[in-house]
């Protein structure tokens, strides 16, 4: 198949890979001409604009930070939109809000082209392995074309409903996957400041309803060995959450402790943070309070 990528970031640069390795032609753009270099290098086309990136395709793949970009990219001037041919299938694989989601949509629509939302879930890890979660939304013929490209990324794939349920689907995975993340860190922090050791509070936790997968297999991996390497950018978290906030506020609904998760993103980015790993998070705590929370190697191995 004739394939198009825009956003080769974090995420998009290994998927756009997995992507090639499947044998498909593979024309690519993104803002950065470092990380179209890396893909032309692997045997992608490079285009000068997403129009471009549409003319050359049947089929793109966009994934980008937020839903502004993914307005810019679509239907923006030199725009997607302007290039793909009538029938061609956006796979809109970014976090953004459902009501973007549908707005894109009904404008290819309404051009003759289909949109497929399918944003990930799992780590960047899983983006080079290519199993990652799918959540796809959308109708079901244009679903249908877009598997085989939809197959190099991800293994487990949930069909959500129509237009907009994947990312729905999504944006309510990260707000609860946030908050909890953020929630650990506030309670492990008072936990170390009232004297108790990690180890402890792992052991005791893990009897009861306080333990969670963000806890348990998230954290012993990165933040509670003080790594904060790139994976899942505190700005991107903190996007995902505001979102969905914002969705929910739409709604007459107050996110309360969405808001208050956001609280804490909002000062990790006004610390200059923001590019750094949600492991960061912890690390904002641990000097607020003036305590070190950090697993000793025996004890991560028998948690592990
Ligand atoms: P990233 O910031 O690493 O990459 C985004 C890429 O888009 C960059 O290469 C940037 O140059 C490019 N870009 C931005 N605006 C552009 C434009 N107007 N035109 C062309 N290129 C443009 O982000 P990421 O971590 O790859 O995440 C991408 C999306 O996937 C986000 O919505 C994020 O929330 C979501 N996501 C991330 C993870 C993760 O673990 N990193 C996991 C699941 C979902």
């Amino acid at each position: 198949m004739k394939v198009g990528f825009i956003g080769l970031g974090v995420m998009g640069a290994p998927m756009a890979l997995n992507i090639l390795k499947h044998g498909h032609e593979l024309t690519v753009f993104d803002r950065s001409p470092e990380a179209v270099a890396r893909l032309v290098k692997a045997g992608a086309r490079s285009a000068a604009t997403a129009r471009e990136v549409g003319a050359a395709s049947e089929i793109v793949v966009t994934m980008l930070p937020e839903p502004q970009h993914v307005e810019q990219v679509v239907l923006g001037a030199d725009g997607l939109a302007e290039g793909l041919p009538a029938g061609g299938i956006v796979i809109e694989m970014s976090t953004i809000d459902p009501a973007t989601s549908r707005r894109v949509g009904d404008a290819l629509r309404a051009r003759g082209m289909e949109l497929v939302d399918s944003p990930v879930g799992k780590t960047s890890e899983h983006a080079v392995s290519g199993t990652l979660t799918l959540m796809v939304g959308g109708n079901q013929a244009a679903i249908e074309r877009a598997t085989p490209v939809l197959n190099c990324m991800g293994t487990d794939t949930y069909y959500c409903g129509g237009p907009g349920t994947g990312h729905a689907m999504k944006m309510t995975n990260n707000l609860l996957a946030t908050t909890i993340m953020v929630a650990n860190t506030e309670a492990l922090a008072i936990g170390v400041k009232n004297g108790l050791t990690l180890e402890l509070m792992q052991e005791v936790m893990r009897t009861t309803m306080a333990w969670n997968q963000q806890f348990a297999v998230a954290m012993p991996k990165k933040a509670f060995l003080g790594d904060d390497s790139p994976g899942f950018a505190i700005r991107l978290a903190c996007k995902d959450v505001r979102l969905a906030c914002e969705a929910a506020e739409q709604m007459g609904f107050e996110a309360s402790v969405g808001r208050g998760a956001q609280a804490t993103m909002d000062r990790a980015i006004a610390m200059g943070l923001g590019d750094r790993d949600t492991a960061a998070l912890m690390f904002i705590r641990e000097k607020e309070l003036d305590i070190e929370i950090r697993q000793r190697p025996a004890a991560l191995q028998k948690v592990a």
